[in-house]
């Protein structure tokens, strides 16, 4: 299973239009982070899977970057923004192969529906439209992508209410993603512990009612015991290199670009 971040900005993303503080004004490549976006791929002889989780602002630059021609499917993980407004851009991919499947609880997709109805009309014949078939998704519901396990598993976004992190499984291992991350309920922590990556969302080091911040997010990482864990979700309180100096080794920044093999 390979693992693409996309994106591991905060809403905002990184650096931020106007501001001169030293992490938006950094050369350092990894300090540019678009809005939170991870594509997860697993390819057999037959067939390959590609799994995009979101589709924020930046999605049509994101699929650019990692010359995406094909999603199998695109889970959602709430309804905010940063993570849904690119939708409108799943045009070209649609024009080549169609529907694509996207997954969601409820009050995402009555979001999305609100926004993008004309993306879920089904039926259609002539290309020009971005084209998905919904599918809501309950908590631990777990969905088959050939050799890829998706579960959707419950997380608090503070006062933006529960919202679902993914879990992926593969014959090589297990990948968590929790991006808008405030708290993790015990039966998501428990299904979470001993996975091979965990991504989590680590804001800034100061607290918001909405997201870990570093501490917070390192507490669930002990808890949890991945072998490895990344931060994702991140403002320019953070400058990439100095912040990654003081983190267990285990620990690191996740940045736009970065692949990982499980
Ligand atoms: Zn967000
Ligand atoms: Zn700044
Ligand atoms: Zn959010």
């Amino acid at each position: 299973m390979t693992i693409r971040f996309l994106g591991t900005g905060t809403s905002y993303g990184v650096p931020y239009a106007g501001c001169d503080c030293a992490v938006c004004r950094s050369t350092d490549p990894r300090d540019k982070r678009l809005r939170a976006s991870v594509l997860v791929e697993e390819s057999s002889e037959e067939v390959v899977t590609r799994l995009l989780v979101d589709t924020g602002p930046d999605f049509r630059q994101q699929m650019l970057r990692a010359n995406v021609n094909h999603l199998t499917a695109i889970l959602w993980t709430h309804s905010h923004n940063d993570h849904i407004i690119g939708l409108d851009d799943v045009r070209p991919l649609s024009d080549k192969q169609g529907y694509v499947p996207g997954y969601c609880d409820a009050r995402t997709f009555e979001r999305l529906n609100a926004v993008f109805d004309y993306c879920f009309i089904q039926n259609r014949e002539h290309p020009g439209f971005p084209r998905i078939t919904p599918h809501t998704v309950e908590p631990f519901q777990t969905l088959q992508f050939d050799a890829v396990a998706a579960t959707p598993l419950p997380i608090s976004h503070g006062r933006a209410g529960e919202i679902f992190a993914w879990e992926f499984v593969a014959p090589t291992g297990r990948f968590v993603y929790a991006s808008d991350c405030a708290a993790i309920p015990d039966a998501s922590l428990e299904r979470m512990q001993g996975c091979d990556v965990f991504v989590v969302d680590a804001l800034r080091h100061t607290a918001h009612p909405n997201h870990f911040n570093i501490t917070q997010a390192l507490e669930a990482i002990e808890k949890i015991d991945p072998k490895r864990a990344f931060f994702t979700h991140v403002t320019h309180d953070l400058g990439h290199a100095e912040t990654e100096a003081t983190l267990p080794d285990r620990v690191r920044l996740a940045y736009d670009g970065l692949e990982l093999k499980i």
